[in-house]
């Protein structure tokens, strides 16, 4: 699996957050093939001592462990300190769309569900701190790279959006949520994790404001904005982009 990560990484350092062994073990030494510098701890709280000290630049994070959970500590580590914008992969052992949610809307960048093979996980990390090279904290750059459906292509560098071979004008809220959106394809985004992402946490916008930016996206990219094929609400929770193979 060496090869799967470039050798510029050679140095790049990462803390492995995992309360079973087996697991912890697995993930080390396929880190430590792959040229990292690697530390693990087994519980919530030690993860909390080493991530408020020093500067990785992967986190591997358990979902559920002893004391302090994966997502606090997520949640954490994002509130501030060194590691405010370390490339985060959690481990759930369920695969829940909830879990998945929560996961990623406490900053996660990514996550795997238990078991997970090994040619998965690394070419998950290296995904990962690629995406997260090209700045992580600004929200119309959390992935890098082109997205695209059956209908619309979405090219980040150019902010450009083609809608069934059409380029379509859209505002940088209506860029940044279809991009969040069709890049995490089926995963469902409450409006509170999706105006965080987009306006950031400081700036005050009501769910309502989500609300009108998703139907003016609709009247733009849908063929009927009142039965949207792609821009789906979540009853009660939010919006996703629609799966693939995922019938409307
Ligand atoms: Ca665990």
């Amino acid at each position: 699996m060496a090869g799967m990560v470039a050798p510029r990484e050679a140095s790049r350092r990462a803390l492995i957050v995992e309360d079973e062994a087996s697991i912890r073990e697995i993930v080390r030494l396929h880190l430590s093939l792959a040229g990292f510098e690697t530390e693990e701890v087994a519980d919530g709280r030690a993860a909390l001592d080493r991530l408020r000290t020093d500067r990785f630049d992967l986190v591997v994070l358990d979902v559920m462990l002893p004391g302090v959970d994966g997502i606090t500590v997520c949640r954490a580590m994002r509130s501030g300190g060194p590691n405010q914008r370390a490339g985060v992969l959690m481990l759930t052992a369920r695969d829940t769309e909830p879990d998945k949610v929560i996961g990623l809307e406490s900053g996660a960048d990514d996550y795997l569900t238990k078991p997970f093979g090994v040619r998965e996980f690394m070419a998950r990390v290296t995904a990962l701190l690629r995406r997260a090279s090209g700045g992580l904290s600004e929200p119309d750059r959390t992935k890098t790279g082109i997205v695209t459906s059956a209908d619309v292509t979405l090219d980040p560098d150019r902010r450009q959006a083609r809608v069934r071979g059409d380029l379509v004008e859209l505002t940088k809220q209506e860029f940044d949520i279809l991009y969040l959106l069709a890049s995490r394809r089926g995963i469902v985004f409450t409006r509170a994790a999706l105006i965080a992402k987009v306006w950031g946490e400081d700036v005050y916008v009501t769910e309502r404001t989500v609300d009108s930016v998703v139907s003016r996206l609709r009247r733009k990219v849908e063929r009927d904005p009142d039965d949207p094929e792609m821009l789906l609400t979540a009853w009660g929770v939010g919006y996703k982009f629609v799966d693939v193979g995922e019938a409307t």
